[in-house]
């Protein structure tokens, strides 16, 4: 796949708000700071696409992204940021999951961890749901850079424990900083689009 053109086309906060479901859409889930709007720029070639963020956790939106006028790429709000409110967190919340449930054109949710750092419990919740709704197996563990050959497998073995992978989910390693891993995740992307 070659993104030749990446155009925001909705920010959300509610369903009334999402473009039509009528094309399809893989979507980026994660952790504040985990590393997706870093991603989500080099997957799309593009410098500050996404934000990246100077504040952690204050991005509250949906994020629709057409490509290459056939798909779309859907950043959903990063979890976990500790200053936020509870109100804010339970929002967060109902925001994801009205998204998560019934969205017929949603093929995938790439769910991104941490290499370093065994899940936390709101990534196993994520990913649970993801589950429930049959969109869960294909996982992205970012920042590789900064973790030993040695350290890899060892780490992503964690993280399969973890979140309960089974083994034909995938986890594939990359690093936005030495812009390894995207061959591989594109190779999923356009799988997944075929399918
Ligand atoms: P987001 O909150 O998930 O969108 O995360 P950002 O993309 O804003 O990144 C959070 C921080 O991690 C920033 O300081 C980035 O520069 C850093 N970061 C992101 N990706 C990588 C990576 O692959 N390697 C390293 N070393 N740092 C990264």
């Amino acid at each position: 796949m070659i993104i030749k053109k990446a155009d925001l086309v909705a920010v959300a906060v509610k369903k009334s708000q999402y473009p039509e479901d009528e094309m399809k859409e893989i979507a980026f889930a994660g952790r504040s700071n985990v590393g997706k709007s870093s991603l989500l720029n080099l997957l799309v070639n593009r410098k500050n696409l996404a934000r990246v963020s100077g504040s952690p956790g204050k991005t509250r939106t949906i994020n629709f992204y057409q490509i290459n006028d056939s798909f779309r790429i859907v950043d959903l709000p990063g979890y976990g940021y500790a200053k936020v409110s509870k109100s804010v967190t339970e929002n967060w919340g109902d925001m994801i999951e009205s998204y998560l449930a019934g969205r017929h054109s949603l093929l995938k949710v790439i769910q991104l961890v941490d290499i370093r750092h065994t899940p936390t419990a709101q990534d196993v919740q994520m990913y649970e749901w993801l589950k429930h709704y049959g969109l869960d197996g294909i996982v992205v563990a970012t920042k590789a850079d900064k973790i030993s050959r040695n350290e890899l497998s060892k780490n992503i073995g964690v993280i399969r424990k973890t979140l309960g992978l089974s083994a034909e989910d995938k986890v594939i390693p990359v690093s936005s900083l030495k812009r390894t891993g995207y061959d591989e995740l594109f190779v999923e992307l356009d799988r997944l689009l075929e399918e």
